[in-house]
């Protein structure tokens, strides 16, 4: 576990000096997501990141820790942070209304206005609608901080308006899964990359016909095929930044990332996650595997 955390550290570490130095060049941008880490790490730096945003005396990008505006960030009580967190399952929908009406009212004195909201994957679809038309048009003194275990559990619209810091350590949905894409999976994929609409079908009919169908099999495929679509979804967002889970299919999901919109990789990426819920509830093999190829093919 110590070398884990050593890594962990290291990257939380690399992130602030990124963002200093973005600060510093007076880069700063009006929305981060904060992705991955260890357990209290995002907030940790979506933390500090509200401190230097808010300090009346940054130095070089950094806080100066001692100011007032610092000391009621640490204490949790500066006027222009606001702080989301889920409350039971979700970051309440009320909630984050209540906080976008805020961070519109112009500070006091200048200065900035910061929204922080902690597992935005937890956000209610109406909530995380109601977040991106502030970041599609924030107003000049916001800065929104987001932070999540995975890149792909937020719409791409969403993470599209956010520059991304990247932390160690949480996989999130690739943490633990084999690297190895597995040539049935591959071949799949070739196809789906590459072949008309018409052939998708007729795939799914392979699929059902070969040894592929048995439960298992049929279970690490669609996930191999989830973890490359996830993958071209990484590529397509964040470029080289996020590690990849299945490097050795890079060029694959390279050309997902080229040829599908990202709506469609989104909602192919969504399609073989419920599927992966159904084969698990023992739902009918012939029906989900002929039912997702279907959604596949858009
Ligand atoms: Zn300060």
């Amino acid at each position: 576990m110590g070398g884990a955390g050593l890594t962990a550290e290291s990257s939380a570490q690399r992130a602030r000096q990124r963002l200093a130095a973005a600060l510093r060049g007076g880069r700063a941008s009006h929305a981060y997501l904060i992705v991955g880490g260890g357990e209290g790490e995002g907030a940790g730096l979506a933390r500090e990141l509200a401190r230097a945003m808010l300090c009346l005396d940054a130095r070089g990008g950094w806080a100066c820790g001692a100011c007032p505006s610092c000391r009621q960030v640490e204490g949790g009580f500066h006027p222009a942070l606001r702080w989301l967190a889920p409350e039971g399952a979700y970051v309440r929908t009320d909630a984050v209304g209540k906080a976008l009406a805020e961070l519109w009212l112009r500070p006091r004195g200048g200065g900035r206005r910061v929204l922080v909201v902690e597992q935005a994957d937890r956000l209610t679809p109406a909530a995380a609608g109601r977040l991106l038309k502030t970041l599609e048009d924030p107003p000049v003194h916001a800065v929104l901080v987001l932070a999540a275990s995975d890149l792909t559990s937020l719409a791409p619209t969403v993470v599209s308006r956010c520059q991304v810091l990247k932390l160690g350590a949480g996989g999130g949905a690739g943490s633990g899964r084999a690297a190895a894409m597995g040539p049935a999976a591959a071949q799949v994929l070739e196809r789906l990359g590459s072949g008309p609409p018409g052939a998708f079908l007729a795939l799914a009919q392979e699929v059902l016909e070969s040894p592929l169908r048995q439960p298992e099999a049929l279970a690490a495929l669609i996930e191999r095929l989830q973890g490359a679509f996830r993958d071209a979804l990484v590529l397509a967002l964040a470029g080289e930044a996020v590690p990849l889970l299945y490097p050795d299919a890079k060029e694959t999901a390279l050309r997902l990332a080229r040829t599908w919109p990202l709506a469609r990789l989104w909602d192919a990426s969504q399609a073989l996650l419920l599927a992966q819920e159904a084969l698990a509830r023992n739902a009918n093999r012939r029906l989900c595997v002929e039912a997702l190829f279907l959604r596949l093919r858009g």
